[in-house]
């Protein structure tokens, strides 16, 4: 007895707790509409790891009572946004204490649901989620947990203070007082540093009252004790991408008892850049791969960056004939991810089965979703992730006549796509039109099908169940792509522009093929953006119908042979075990 209620109370005792972990978005549960794309689903896998591992961490975030919006799209590809309902209280648990935080000079009172993310061994990692939409706030307060990246800058910084500040002082409140480590992913979160630069060590009696420049002195004395407890995991690697807020903004929406002089000075002159405040504030500062290291350290000169390379949950994201196949031939994969090396010795026409099981689960949804009838024995490439121009999800349709003759000569082609554009984002919304307008061209030639409302279930369907998973990024703008990583799971190779984690883990003809510059070194010589498009897709059309197509259609065994390799190589490394404890090894110490 006494056994099994240890068991059942660890991970619950919130003063044992030594991380917390903030994150504006989280893919947490398909049924909590708390996050957009990649940013999010990273951290829902962490959590999931954190607690496959028992690591004490508990977890913050707004609980958006609207959610990310819902996506229709007409038959020219217009995005029409929906607004999504979802009733938390079936799914949530509301906590009594609350916290309050000083938005434009008024109070806001900060409640809190709990989400339990558990482990196999019950170990519970909690995931708290700040909501103002309480009685005792006005209706614009209210309305601050409304949306996710909605709204304007007012807005966006007025959720921040709700985050950041609100989110240190629920946890106390909700006696996390052991805390250690906070963890901010992404720059959203960095006010967490600021609230603890106030309250650490605790003022002296009437520290409130104090004005300005004693406040500023007590803060400079203790910014290492704040910079030890500060871990900061940037994933932008565009400078136009950081969060950054005029100071006249700030004056007006920051109305706690801050040292303003003392917030330019850590958050820049000009703009409060939270990637500038998070960088002053945290000792351990991380890139999400080697390249994005490099290419945020030049952004960032005068900082230490490392690397901890992304990776994802491998139970959440292997289908289910995959998941049977590891359970038989290798046990104990689900504890421990490292043993997917195995997989490279699976037998070839299981590994084959296994995917097959998976393709006709997404054969099936795309019939059901889209009316169209993919033949389950064609050549299928997957592309799916938020519908943002740098991500190029037209690339493959530069040439449509090429694309056509690629599948006519070597083999049919067929292409299943998804995303979402951000409901601002002009160029993303024009991008899937583009992206309709070539499926009406190629019709008869090479079937393109786009599947509304990309979401964690639909990116679970395609990762596994495409043939090879396309990602055509502009370099060197992927931080990371974790998609991928979960097609890697299922054995699919990617076909990949080289950036992000794909530099680590593209091998060539071993673990999947590669598009564009196969150096580091960006070629000089293209200097526009149509120059590198067109050679990209030259590329693609090329090892398309030379390399890929011909093994698929006539070395079915050397095609599982790059399968199997996919998994024993890319599954047991860019998995979310290894990430979570690399950040325990250098982060969290
Ligand atoms: C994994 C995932 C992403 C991230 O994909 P990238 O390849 O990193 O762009 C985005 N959206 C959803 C729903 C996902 O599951």
């Amino acid at each position: 007895m006494n056994h099994a209620n240890q068991n059942h109370g660890t991970g619950t005792d919130p003063a044992a707790m030594r991380v917390a972990y903030f994150s504006m978005e989280f893919g947490v549960d398909p049924r909590l509409p708390i996050y957009a794309g990649g940013l999010g689903v990273l951290a829902g896998d962490t959590l999931r790891a954190f607690a496959d591992l028992k690591m004490r961490v508990v977890a913050v975030t707004l609980l958006y009572r609207k959610g990310y919006f819902e996506q229709v799209l007409d038959d020219e590809g217009n995005q029409i946004e929906r607004e999504v309902s979802w009733n938390p209280g079936g799914i949530l648990r509301s906590l009594a204490p609350t916290a309050s935080v000083s938005i434009a000079g008024r109070e806001v009172v900060v409640r809190a649901s709990r989400y339990d993310v558990t482990g196999p061994s019950g170990h519970v990692v909690p995931l708290i989620l700040l909501d103002t939409d309480v009685p005792e706030n006005d209706s614009e307060a209210r309305f601050l947990t409304g949306s996710l990246y909605g709204g304007d800058d007012r807005y966006r910084l007025s959720q921040e203070i709700v985050l950041g500040i609100g989110g240190v002082r629920m946890l106390k409140a909700l006696g996390y007082t052991g805390l250690e480590h906070f963890h901010m992913n992404e720059g959203h979160a960095s006010l967490i540093a600021l609230e603890l630069l106030r309250e650490e060590p605790q003022p002296p009696d009437g520290g409130d009252e104090e004005n300005q420049s004693e406040a500023a002195a007590l803060w400079r004395q203790d910014i290492e004790d704040v910079r030890q407890k500060c871990v900061f995991t940037t994933h932008t690697p565009v400078p136009a991408g950081h969060d950054q807020f005029s100071y006249d903004l700030v004056a007006e929406v920051l109305t706690e008892a801050f040292p303003h002089a003392e917030l330019r000075r850590l958050g820049g002159d000009e703009r409060l850049n939270m990637t500038s405040l998070a960088l002053n504030l945290s000792h351990f500062i991380n890139g999400v791969a080697k390249r994005h290291r490099e290419v945020s350290q030049e952004m960032f000169p005068g900082f230490a960056i490392d690397a901890i390379t992304n990776g994802v949950h491998s139970v959440t994201w292997t289908s289910p004939g995959f998941c049977a196949l590891y359970d038989r031939l290798i046990p104990g994969w689900r504890a421990d991810s490292f043993s997917l090396r195995y997989a490279i010795n699976l037998p070839r026409p299981e590994v084959w089965d296994a995917h097959l099981i998976a393709k006709r689960v997404l054969l099936d949804e795309v019939r059901k979703r889209s009316g169209a009838d993919l033949p389950l024995e064609t050549f299928t490439l997957g592309f799916a992730r938020r519908a943002a121009s740098y991500k190029r999800a037209d690339l493959i349709f530069q040439d449509l006549d090429t694309l056509a003759a690629v599948a006519r000569v070597a083999g049919p082609v067929q292409l299943i796509l998804a995303g979402k554009a951000h409901p601002k984002d002009i160029l993303g919304k024009e991008l899937i039109r583009r992206v309709f307008a070539a499926a009406k061209a190629l019709k008869g030639r090479v079937e393109v099908v786009y599947l509304a409302n990309y979401d964690m279930r639909l990116a679970g369907l395609l990762t596994a169940g495409v043939d090879v998973w396309l990602n055509t990024p502009l370099p060197p703008q992927e931080a990371s792509g974790t998609s991928g990583m979960k097609a890697a799971h299922n054995g699919v190779p990617s076909l990949s522009v080289l950036d992000g984690w794909w530099i680590e883990g593209h091998v060539e003809g071993v673990t999947g093929w590669s598009i564009g510059a196969t150096s580091p070194q960006p070629d000089a010589r293209l200097t526009t953006r149509e120059e590198i498009d067109r050679r990209d897709a030259g590329e693609l059309y090329e090892k398309l119908g030379r390399v890929i197509l011909p093994l698929f259609y006539q070395d079915r065994p050397a095609w599982c042979d790059v399968m199997r390799r996919t998994i024993a190589f890319n599954a047991s490394f860019f998995n979310a075990h290894r990430m979570v404890q690399q950040y325990a090894a250098s982060a969290y110490v």
